[in-house]
């Protein structure tokens, strides 16, 4: 059964797309996405991408700026500053851009070498002053030449290690400060991880906020700019039928769930310390939670929506130290095979400790003590090397109090379901029952789905673009606050803690084997 189709007016998408246009129409379904998040033009700006030589720059950051320019997303003046320790110039750095962006396509695409003249490229060495003072001079020079107004954006995609050198240097170099010398706004972005735990997290913060006022960090998660993850504050809130479902009274339990197919690829170097909890739980689960928990805030608006996530994390159940084990499952890959083909375990991954003991799996049982949610438990699930790429929140309901059919179908009745798939498959869907057709009165499952892309045909807007366009507007609702950050690593401090005490590392590792759904402990542990 196919469901919903707002509207379909049937017009082309544009071209070339100016920002700066009328506020948005939610159902209108061909608007393009930029109408909605852009009601004022952008400022003309400068983004500054430190690690400028990494793989998130070339997979990542250059994709998302480049698909921005070729819409016309972008502000007019803009241009593009990378930086790193390599020697390269200009020349340089858009010709290995270009080899990157190209790789396994035909041709260049059109528009590349338009976008290619907004890039420029200064080596430095992170660790010292003179690099940074030299790049202030350059960063000037530029505003003055492109007409850039002195507003800068400074992308730390750089090791962890660098964040705060990096941060005390801009602030040192003058780079940091707003309104100064004729000069605009200057923001920064911090990639994940903030911290790996608790303090160093607290410690972190203190760097940045020494040289930065909290309003120009941008903490990131891109998961939060995923579509199908914004959208589920507009389904809560845009809809009156949920909301009043929505609580202990019909929801059995939730379960959220990130799998991946992929292992760690080429990033044991950083997989290896951080381990899944710290990859995905203390990031991404912890904002799908708060998406799904959270009261509605009076307005939608940054602070407010950051507020109401807050309390969620504030109301988040210690786990409980002496039975940790009954609430938590975490696991790591071994041999088995994904698509057919056979694929190593992490511990024969290229970079990996033969005898390492970093989890790849995990899934836990989380409460949250509020009057909405008292005893719904939430089953975050997440994973590399599992049976499907698959990320979805879904809402087991109650079963009926009294069924009615007992003498004709017995007692047994499936209860109600919605799903919200987040990624691949972009959608809401909710299972009921139904009558089978014909003469006995027997029960059919159906489920009732609504494409995410149905009937859209405007232009999308991945994760990476919504993050970069959101931090040039000066909007920080998706990005993470740092009261949030610190509530987030207290909740798994003591996790984490147990888990890598040296006593309990080993015993609480199940192994799996790769293309499967984790470790049978964990399926259990969603069992009523
Ligand atoms: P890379 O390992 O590719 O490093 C980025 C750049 O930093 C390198 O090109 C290198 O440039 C410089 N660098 C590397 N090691 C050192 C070092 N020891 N000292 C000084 N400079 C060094 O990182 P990624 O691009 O993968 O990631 C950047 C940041 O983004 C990290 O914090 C990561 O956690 C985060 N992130 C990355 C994702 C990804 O998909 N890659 C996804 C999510 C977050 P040079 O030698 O020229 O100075």
């Amino acid at each position: 059964m196919k469901s919903v189709d707002v509207r379909s007016d049937g017009s082309e998408p544009q071209e070339k797309i100016q920002p700066a246009m009328a506020a948005c129409q939610v159902a209108d379904l061909g608007i393009d996405p930029l109408q909605c998040v852009t009601p004022q033009p952008l400022d003309p700006c400068t983004i500054v991408i430190f690690g400028a030589s990494g793989d998130l720059t070339a997979r990542k950051l250059i994709p998302a700026l480049f698909n921005l320019y070729r819409n016309g997303w972008l502000p007019d003046p803009f241009r593009i500053v990378g930086c790193a320790r390599t020697e390269m110039d200009d020349t340089e750095f858009r010709a290995k851009l270009e080899e990157q962006l190209v790789a396994g396509e035909p041709s260049v695409p059109s528009q590349w070498k338009d976008f290619a003249s907004l890039l420029h490229y200064q080596s430095l060495d992170y660790g010292d002053i003179n690099s940074f003072i030299k790049l202030a001079g350059y960063l000037k020079k530029l505003d003055s030449e492109r007409q850039t107004g002195g507003n800068r954006v400074f992308y730390l995609a750089i090791p962890p290690m660098l964040y705060e050198t990096v941060a005390r240097h801009i602030g040192k170099a003058g780079l940091a400060g707003e309104n100064q010398d004729g000069g605009g706004w200057s923001r920064i972005v911090v990639e994940k991880p903030f911290g790996r735990d608790l303090q160093t997290a607290v410690t972190l913060n203190r760097s940045l906020r020494e040289s930065f006022e909290e309003r120009q960090i941008y903490r990131i998660d891109h998961y939060l700019a995923k579509e199908t993850v914004q959208n589920v504050l507009i389904f809560r809130f845009a809809n009156s039928i949920f909301e009043p479902i929505w609580n202990r009274r019909y929801i059995k339990h939730v379960a959220i769930t990130a799998a991946e197919t992929l292992g760690v690829e080429n990033r044991a170097g950083y997989y290896e310390e951080a381990g899944v909890l710290r990859d995905m739980f203390q990031n991404h689960m912890m904002q799908l939670l708060a998406l799904t928990a959270m009261e509605a805030p009076p307005r939608f608006e940054t602070e407010w929506v950051r507020d109401e996530k807050a309390k969620v994390f504030r109301a988040l159940r210690p786990f409980p130290v002496d039975s940790i084990y009954e609430h938590l499952v975490s696991g790591q890959y071994g041999p088995g095979t994904i698509d057919g083909k056979p694929v190593p375990g992490y511990r024969e991954e290229p970079g990996v400790q033969p005898d390492s003991l970093t989890p790849t799996f995990a899934s836990m049982r989380v409460f949250v003590d509020n009057w909405r949610w008292q005893g719904v438990p939430f089953f975050l699930t997440s994973g590399k090397r599992l049976a499907e790429k698959l990320t979805e929140i879904s809402i087991q309901f109650r079963e009926i109090p009294y069924s009615i059919f007992r003498n004709v179908f017995g007692e047994e009745i499936s209860a109600n379901r919605l799903t919200l798939g987040i990624y691949p498959e972009e959608k809401i869907s909710l299972t009921f029952q139904t009558k089978n057709p014909g003469a006995m009165l027997r029960l059919r499952p159906v489920t009732m789905d609504f494409r995410y892309r149905q009937s859209y045909r405007g232009p999308a807007l991945d994760a990476y673009e919504k993050v970069l366009i959101d931090t040039i507007r000066g909007d920080q609702m998706l990005f993470w606050r740092q009261d949030a950050v610190e509530l987030c690593w207290s909740f798994l401090s003591l996790i984490l803690e147990k888990c890598e005490s040296c006593g309990s590392r080993q015993q609480m590792l199940f192994p799996y084997p790769a293309g499967s759904w984790g470790p049978q402990a964990a399926i259990e542990l969603q069992r009523p």
